[in-house]
């Protein structure tokens, strides 16, 4: 696993030394898509695409939505994909106290618990944005924390079309590659259009698609 040091004292030295993963592997041929603010109206035909093409995606959930869509949410965790956690009302997590912080994320890894009975290991940060509060309570939960490489910008509003969409995906692959995609947060119409020409388009450049854990199972291999 990368991990950086920090140079020099800033005002969150921690953020450059705590091991947020950005990237898989870059020697094997494996990539991870990944989709943020569900579960929604449209995790069902997500699901339904993964399963068709027999591949396997990371879904970080938001846990105020959880109540809504628990079904689908147990649906993706039987289908062997990953459900993670993405807070429970998808705040901007550095404007808040620790306290605040902790509770976001604790809440849904119990929602998460509760709907599933899979408690979550992995947390990625609304926004991307975290800071040393952040780093501290996902390390209490014994969340890792990680990003992406690269990003559909599928919450544009308009959405961008599903050939955009799947564009800057597959412009993006490479080894190793995290992607980023959203599946709640808005009509998700042409993200879900998109996905089996990303996926095929992924699979015919020689890369297999993996949830994070298997991905980070074979990060030092
Ligand atoms: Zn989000």
């Amino acid at each position: 696993m990368e991990s950086k040091t920090n140079p020099v004292s800033t005002p969150a030295p921690i953020l450059a030394i705590a091991p947020v993963i950005t990237h898989g592997n870059p020697e094997l041929p494996e990539v991870a898509l990944t989709f943020d603010d569900g579960p929604s109206q449209f995790t069902i035909q997500v699901l339904a695409i993964l399963q068709q093409f027999g591949v396997k995606a990371t879904f970080f959930s938001i846990g105020q939505n959880i109540a809504t869509y628990p079904a689908y949410l147990l649906q993706g965790i039987e289908g062997e994909n990953a459900v993670e956690n993405h807070t429970f009302t998808h705040p901007h997590l550095i404007t808040l106290s620790y306290s605040a912080i902790y509770q976001e994320l604790s809440e849904t890894q119990n929602a998460i618990f509760h709907a599933t009975g899979t408690r979550p290991t992995l947390f990625r940060p609304p926004y991307g944005e975290y800071n040393a509060n952040v780093l501290a309570t996902a390390g209490q939960l014994g969340l890792t924390i990680l990003t992406w490489s690269a990003s559909a910008e599928d919450w544009e509003n308009p959405q961008p079309s599903a050939s955009v969409i799947a564009s800057r995906i597959l412009s993006a692959a490479e080894n190793g590659a995290i992607f980023l995609l959203h599946e709640g947060g808005g009509n998700r119409a042409n993200t879900v259009a998109a996905l089996p020409v990303i996926i095929t388009g992924l699979q015919s450049r020689g890369l297999r698609l993996v949830t994070i854990p298997q991905m980070l199972a074979n990060l030092d291999k």
